[in-house]
């Protein structure tokens, strides 16, 4: 037998024969052409001895295009028990917010034209009314992330001029956002005041000089002091600053539009109380407990506000129309602070109580038991939550997990854990758990909803063929 009879069809001659004519009517002639090319190259490095299989080779060509036709950004079920995950895009928007998005996308709008008089309009102009209404600030502005509005208030009130900020407040914030760094960035000149766990009045007295351009003060998002502390309120520092006749900024990081003790839930500061108490300006995410898209808000004094406007810096981390038509439908949701939990899903997640949650996962240990079946072992849990993204970092909240461990019987999960959440993870829909105390547990949290926990139950037979 002679090498030529292992030998392949031709390319072309593929391309129009079995299922390769239905795979080019799906995914185009040049995505399926390079496939096939590429399976005819790992069969001839592979097994040049053996006769060709066209199964086998259909079946790496349908294998390679599906893969190649997901998408990379992709839905996945958020149960780490994190509610504002911000590896998982952080807030999950309301149907509101999803339909004026849609909207705008869909075609033109009038996002820099004001539809009274025909001319020219402003950006901000959509969201202005909504967060002067909701904070009671003179002036507002927006722009791309809180970073970005920090970043943007040092540069245009604080070029190469000096800001106070205490040694306690120094953060960083996942990884890439530390308040020296964004000094730096904007060409301010950090001047450290106090002790990492006590900064005094004084510290900030005699830390002011004919170089300070205003003085900031950093909420303590993603961590607590605990202890021999001290910090100075927001109106004592308010009011020293008044006397000085510097601005007093106060980056809210979080920024709740609303006093969340309403609905049991830990007090976060609000833009409105520090306004309130004197602050000159206040900047906050939008995407954090706000609920809406990711966003940096800036709210306070109109002549402050409108210097930052006229900053170049301004029109490089300004928003687009699909992020203003989100947040613009999120704010108008903290019209009606009473129906606000349910319809604001972060607020509506944050506020699920242990008993429904408990409920939930009794519904679910069935189904994923099932899926299982004797490699591991299935209950319900009680478990705690977290708010998530820096917000109020030491709370939790108290939850109910499925918790997937060992075989009864079995002493140690061994590897079973980081299997299965491996193939979690590989399903058309990744769900994304946590492991603890060798188990993987899937905290109920974010599977708010029929339609999601269907879908949830829906891929589960598919665990069927994964080795743990
Ligand atoms: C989260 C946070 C930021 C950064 O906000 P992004 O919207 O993520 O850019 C800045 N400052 C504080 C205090 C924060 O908590």
């Amino acid at each position: 037998m002679t090498a030529a009879s292992h030998r392949p069809p031709a390319l072309d001659k593929l391309l129009d024969s079995g299922a390769l004519p239905a795979l080019i009517r799906q995914h185009g002639r040049a995505p399926v052409r390079a496939a096939a090319r590429r399976a005819l190259d790992d069969w001839r490095a592979q097994a040049p001895t053996m006769p060709f299989d066209a199964t086998a080779f259909e079946a790496a060509c349908q294998a390679a295009l599906d893969a190649a036709a997901q998408p990379a950004l992709r839905p996945v079920f958020n149960l780490t028990g994190t509610v504002l995950h911000t590896n998982l895009g952080r807030a999950v928007m309301a149907p509101e917010a999803i339909e004026a998005v849609v909207a705008v996308m869909r075609g033109a709008a009038n996002l820099e034209y004001d539809l009274a008089s025909g001319a020219r309009g402003e950006r901000d102009d959509h969201l202005e009314g909504l967060l002067r209404e909701l904070t009671g600030a003179q002036a507002a502005t927006a722009v791309n992330n809180n970073a970005a509005a920090v970043l943007l208030v040092l540069a245009a009130l604080a070029d190469r001029r000096e800001v106070p900020v205490s040694r306690g407040e120094l953060v960083e914030i996942g990884g890439a956002f530390r308040i020296p760094d964004i000094m730096r960035r904007a060409g301010a000149r950090l001047v450290e005041v106090g002790t990492t766990n006590r900064t005094h009045l004084r510290d900030y007295e005699s830390a002011i000089g004919p170089r300070t351009a205003l003085v900031m003060k950093v909420h303590a998002s993603n961590y607590a002091i605990q202890g021999f502390t001290a910090s100075v309120p927001v109106a004592e520092l308010a009011a020293l600053c008044r006397a000085r006749g510097l601005p007093f900024v106060e980056d809210l990081g979080s920024g709740s539009l609303v006093d969340l003790t309403r609905w049991g839930l830990p007090a976060e500061p609000t833009p409105q109380q520090s306004l309130a108490a004197g602050a000159h300006l206040v900047t906050f995410s939008g995407d954090k407990l706000l609920g809406g898209p990711q966003a940096g808000l800036i709210v306070g004094d109109k002549a402050l506000v409108q210097k930052i406007r006229r900053h170049p810096l301004k029109r490089a981390l300004r928003l687009d129309k699909m992020t203003i038509a989100a947040l613009e439908a999120t704010l108008r949701l903290y019209r009606d602070p009473d129906r606000l939990a349910q319809r604001l899903p972060v607020l509506r997640l944050l506020t699920r109580g242990q008993a429904e949650l408990t409920a939930q996962a009794g519904r679910l240990v069935p189904a994923v038991a099932a899926a299982l079946g004797e490699r591991a072992q299935v209950q319900v849990r009680p478990c705690r939550s977290q708010i998530g993204s820096g917000s109020l970092p030491v709370d939790r909240l108290p939850s109910a997990c499925i918790a997937i461990g060992a075989p009864a019987g079995t002493r140690r999960a061994g590897r079973l854990p980081e299997r299965l959440a491996e193939a979690l993870r590989a399903l058309p829909m990744p769900v994304i758990g946590r492991i603890e105390d060798g188990e993987l547990r899937l905290d109920l949290r974010c599977l708010d909803g029929d339609a999601a926990e269907a879908a949830f139950v829906a891929q589960l037979p598919l665990l069927a063929a994964a080795r743990l």
